[in-house]
């Protein structure tokens, strides 16, 4: 894995329930991004509050788990150029209302909390988050 290239992405799961996952998968192609692992799945509840950890004293941390819970997920490692913060710019603002036009948050986006996407915000996080998900096996593309 090329420090700086990849950076880890999930759709959540109000995407899968608006039926945008794939055209969201498809906007992050045209903008250059390669998809290198994926995985559709369901997160339990101790993997979404391990993920989450984080916020773990904010108010809003079980709402969080309880949406990242409620259905379909997809974490994708993503590989492009200066990954990490190319894809903080290509999602937007945490909520979509404050997020630029055109970032996949203002365009596919329900709330502040049901936000469409995650990216990770350091070349640390995305190797530790790629990691959460994926096998060093799986993750051999992203290498
Ligand atoms: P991100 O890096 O833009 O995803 O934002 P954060 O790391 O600050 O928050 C993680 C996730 O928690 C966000 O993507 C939202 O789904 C959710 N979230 C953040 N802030 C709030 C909030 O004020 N209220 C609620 N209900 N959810 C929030």
């Amino acid at each position: 894995m090329t420090s700086g290239n990849i950076t880890l992405t999930i759709i959540k799961p109000d995407a899968f329930t608006s039926g945008k996952a794939g055209k969201i998968i498809a906007h992050l192609e045209a903008e250059g991004y390669a998809v290198r692992a994926a995985r559709v799945m369901r997160l339990t509840e101790a993997q979404a509050g391990e993920f989450y950890a984080v916020h773990r004293e904010r108010p809003f941390y079980k709402s969080l788990v309880s949406f990242m819970t409620s259905g379909t997920c997809m974490p994708m490692v993503l590989e492009k150029a200066g990954a990490v913060a190319a894809l903080r710019k290509s999602i937007g603002a945490t909520d979509p209302k404050e997020a630029d036009a055109g970032t996949v948050r203002k365009l596919y986006a329900e709330s502040k909390e049901r936000n469409a996407i995650h990216a990770s915000d350091s070349d640390e996080n995305a190797a530790r988050e790629s990691r959460f998900f994926f096998s060093e096996a799986e993750l051999i593309a992203a290498k």
